[in-house]
């Protein structure tokens, strides 16, 4: 196959224009071309009242050879690379041990499913409930303020990304192409076909939950086992090895096999890792809030006239400012047409967070405007970062009023320092609702300050971004994990032997797409070692 990349096509398009620009690139007649498939689309919104739509096309041509040479100088046009995910290997029959996957995340749900593949019959271990149920606790929590601590936005089957925008975007190296590997088993599950080839492909919510069911189902149907309401509460280690854990129920499951993926917010679970010796270290992170403003700002500012064009969707954006007090402010998460959610795990904490549906239609976009941060700020142990996290989300607690209101502002209020007690044209979306205060005690000083100077640097590059009525919404403080669970080459915790440290609550994913690649490669590197285990044996 040949690919084909740069192929540019006006906004106003037909499945005929792709085919016409193909032949006309490569000057061959229609006869030639037996098959096309688009790799990748993206659109070039430099040129506003232009946008133009760029492809990357596979192809396949009754004429490969003779056109590679006559486009041997031409970097657009090259041999498709192989992209096929290969398993490293197969577990024989009949193996005595099954290897532990603690945590039913987007890291966790991949380890289990290619550890199933190859026959290694997985145990995941999940603290919160099934996804269907799950849904229910995370909802109810949000029209009634009712709060479940194992079972809401961060806890549960599928992990803390399956109420959120369903981003699946990453700028990690990925030479392997497991990330291609993550996105056709999504694609298997339900995931829309899209996904293989828009730029920044997104599932949406409520389809993201049909989509983990039909994962776990797989994991299942291949001889794995999803245990829910089942929270890991001890690791057993005897002279440096895992050898098994034990859950808050007292029952004990031997492996000297285990994933470690429980994402960034299982504070007690890393208090547990931290008093039983793993090695961890600190890490830095972000902390600030969510923004809100109307989408139809965001759209114009990006897409000019053509904004709400059916084939672009509700508009994204991106932004860093790098402040005088040495501090760099950036856009988290953005999700277009969305809702800012809470997204809290603990009594008596509020954390926001942001999610869309597919469809993007809210009326306003919202992203984290966050800080970051690093262990200097937060001295003490290597977990120092919990505690910093959890003053933080009790202050907005309380300035929201101590009922889970999460506290805003306008941010015209904030740039001058007052209190808001007034809404303005912007209706925030955030369940069950905020609490109009002043901001400006919710996060240290530095931060305040720093995103004082950004919002109007973000203003210069997103025309209204510092419109008066847009609506702060505090404190976003999970950007990322507080700590890194470090792991050698062999993905093997540096001091805990058999235990794997994956995805984002170990440090080594951020977003959904990287988790899942992540988990992958320690399913395999957990495959291998049970393999060459038994050999030695
Ligand atoms: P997690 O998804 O956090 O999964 C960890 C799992 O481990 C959880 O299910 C938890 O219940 C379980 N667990 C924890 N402790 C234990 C224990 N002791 N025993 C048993 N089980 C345990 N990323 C994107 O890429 N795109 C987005 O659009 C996006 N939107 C988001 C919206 C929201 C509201 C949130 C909260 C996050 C969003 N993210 C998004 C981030 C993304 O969800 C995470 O990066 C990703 O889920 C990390 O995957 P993980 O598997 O490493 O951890």
């Amino acid at each position: 196959m040949l690919r084909l990349s740069e192929v540019k096509l006006p906004l106003e398009h037909t499945e005929a224009d792709i085919q016409s620009a193909i032949l006309k690139k490569l000057s061959i007649a229609s006869k030639d071309l037996i098959r096309y498939t688009i790799f990748k689309r993206s659109y070039d919104a430099r040129k506003k009242g232009a946008i133009s739509f760029v492809y990357i096309i596979d192809i396949e041509t009754t004429r490969e050879q003779q056109l590679l040479q006559k486009f041997k100088k031409d970097v657009h046009v090259v041999p498709t690379p192989d992209t096929s995910y290969r398993y490293v290997t197969h577990a024989r029959s009949g193996l005595a041990q099954r290897p532990i996957v603690i945590g039913c995340g987007p890291c966790g749900m991949f380890a289990g499913l290619l550890l199933a593949q190859m026959g290694f019959r997985p145990i995941i271990l999940e603290r919160g409930k099934a996804v269907h149920d799950r849904s229910v606790d995370t909802f109810g929590f949000w029209s009634k303020a009712k709060f479940n601590p194992e079972s809401n936005a961060q806890f549960g089957e599928g992990g803390a990304g399956t109420f959120s925008d369903g981003k699946l975007y990453s700028r990690i190296k990925d030479a392997n192409h497991h990330g291609r590997k993550v996105l056709a088993e999504l694609v298997n599950a339900g995931a829309a076909s899209e996904i293989l080839y828009v730029n920044k492909p997104h599932i949406g919510t409520y389809r993201l939950v049909k989509i983990v069911e039909n994962i776990r189902n797989s994991i299942e149907s291949l001889g794995g086992e999803i245990r829910f309401q089942s929270r890991v509460e001890q690791l057993n280690i005897e002279n440096g090895q895992v050898c098994g854990v034990t859950l808050a129920s007292g029952e004990y499951i031997p492996s000297n096999h285990v994933i470690l993926a429980v994402g960034h917010s299982a504070r007690d679970t890393f208090e547990m890792l931290h008093h039983a010796g793993v090695y961890i270290e600190p890490k830095p992170f972000s902390i600030g809030f969510r923004i809100e403003h109307p989408q139809s700002i965001i759209d114009k500012c990006r897409l000019g006239s053509q904004a709400g064009h059916p084939m672009l969707g509700a508009a994204d954006y991106s932004l860093v400012h790098h402040c005088a007090n040495g501090r760099s402010v950036y856009s988290f998460c953005m999700c277009p047409g969305g809702q800012v959610v809470a997204a809290t795990s603990e009594v008596g904490r509020v954390v926001t967070n942001g999610m869309s549906q597919y469809e993007r239609s809210g009326k306003n976009a919202n992203s984290g405007i966050v800080v970051g941060i690093t262990p200097e700020d937060y001295p003490g142990s290597s977990i120092a970062g919990i505690e910093f996290q959890r003053r933080l989300e009790e202050r907005a607690f309380e300035l929201g009023g101590g009922t889970y209101e999460a506290p805003g502002q306008l941010v015209g209020d904030f740039l001058v320092g007052k209190a808001s007690t007034q809404l303005g044209t912007v209706r925030p979306s955030y369940k069950p609702g905020i609490h109009l205060c002043d901001l400006g005690s919710s996060l240290p000083d530095y931060a305040i300050e720093a995103i004082r100077e950004a919002i109007p640097a973000f203003d210069k590059q997103l025309n209204g971004f510092a419109m008066h009525d847009a609506v702060l919404t505090g404190v976003e403080t999970r950007t990322s994990s507080p700590i890194c669970i470090k792991r050698g080459n062999d993905y093997q915790s540096l001091n805990t032997k058999g235990l794997y440290p994956a995805g984002e609550g170990a440090g080594y994913a951020g977003g959904i797409l990287s988790a899942g690649v992540d988990g992958i490669k320690v399913a395999e590197a957990v495959a291998l070692s049970i393999q060459s285990q038994l050999e030695i044996a």
